[in-house]
């Protein structure tokens, strides 16, 4: 059985620590007094100052032309296909990736794009592992005619893949006309961990998301990032889909700008975090660690008990974590779960 996923659980107790995901950050009072004070207008219409400044500043950082407001990190990817991949052709993921799994067919169903899924290792896919999928230029063979990546690789523990790989994807790619695509809803951890900036990821890739909601504290929304053509009719497509927001997404661009300036330097606690409690589950006889964390997940499976039951022992100690990839578990830090001492202590009496 793969991917079962034990969230809902109704659970909403301030006192709990949440590791099930990075998802579950709550504004704090700075940030929700940005929003309170954001200055809004019709962002269907283009009207909205918080919106039209936040997408500004994040394709500046990313040095990209333009960007555009999403409700989700789902719709900026299925937008994002939607342009890169015409229908009938084919688009490249990686086996174990968010597009593949937890989209629900997007690029099928809302695109008539085939996806032809390839097994990285945690995730990571190379140049090598791609060329031989290229389809050869023959009129009974869908043509492959995108490559989305993923990175951090949120299934392969988050994972970050080396630059010289996706340096190398990226140019064979362009030689042959096969469009780029990042699925960078973490792509921030990936920045503070390599010290590698926005901008040298950004000139990679033809699109790129970006998650407000996860590691960079948001209430929601995600953002997609691309030159102005693109970007010109992603909101066209934006639209189709249903997801132009009036004066709600200038709620969420302000939360996003707070985030740019004050949230990201910080995700190196996320990992220093990370980091701990993969060394305390070292040494966790009970406990095997499955990658060594690069950024703010830590991927471990119980030798003898079911998963669920591990959540359970766990919930009653005040720590929420989820099954992920079953039978595997899964803790992601956040800025809202970083009481990492409390954590390795129980961690420790429970499994040592
Ligand atoms: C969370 C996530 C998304 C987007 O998810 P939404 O729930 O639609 O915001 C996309 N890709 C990856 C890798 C993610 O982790």
């Amino acid at each position: 059985m793969r991917n079962v996923m034990i969230f809902g659980t109704g659970i909403n107790n301030e006192k709990m620590i949440d590791l099930r995901s990075d998802v579950v950050t709550k504004p704090g009072s700075e940030m929700l007094n940005c929003l309170v004070n954001a200055k809004v207008g019709n962002d269907g219409w283009k009207e909205d100052p918080s919106v039209n400044k936040f997408e500004k500043k994040i394709a500046i950082l990313f040095g990209k032309e333009s960007a555009l407001i999403t409700p989700s990190g789902t719709m900026a990817n299925e937008i994002a296909i939607r342009l890169l991949c015409p229908r009938g052709s084919e688009l490249i993921v990686e086996r174990e990736s968010h597009i593949y799994n937890y989209e629900v067919s997007g690029p099928a169903a809302l695109s008539g794009v085939q996806m032809l899924p390839l097994k990285g290792k945690q995730g990571i896919l190379k140049w090598e592992d791609i060329l031989p999928n290229i389809r050869p230029k023959f009129h009974q063979f869908p043509q492959t005619r995108c490559i989305s990546l993923e990175m951090p690789h949120n299934n392969g523990g988050g994972k970050i893949c080396p630059i010289n790989i996706l340096k190398r994807i990226s140019k064979e790619a362009r030689k042959r006309e096969i469009n780029m695509h990042l699925d960078g809803a973490r792509l921030f951890n990936a920045c503070v961990e390599t010290g590698i900036t926005p901008k040298e990821y950004g000139k990679h890739f033809d699109l790129i998301n970006i998650c407000l909601s996860k590691s960079l504290g948001c209430p929601g929304g995600s953002v997609l990032i691309g030159d102005k053509e693109l970007i010109q009719k992603a909101l066209i497509i934006r639209r189709q889909f249903g997801g132009s927001m009036r004066q709600i997404a200038g709620y969420m661009a302000a939360c996003g700008i707070y985030a740019l300036d004050n949230n990201v330097k910080r995700l190196k606690e996320d990992h220093k975090n990370a980091k701990s409690l993969a060394n305390i589950i070292k040494k966790c006889k009970k406990l095997k660690l499955l990658y060594e964390p690069e950024t703010n997940i830590v991927v471990f499976r119980y030798k003898k008990l079911p998963p669920e039951k591990v959540c359970q022992i766990l919930r009653e100690k005040g720590i929420l974590i989820a099954p992920y990839n079953y039978p595997d578990l899964r803790a992601v830090f956040h800025l809202d779960a970083c009481n990492i001492e409390k954590i390795n202590k129980i961690f420790t009496k429970l499994f040592y």
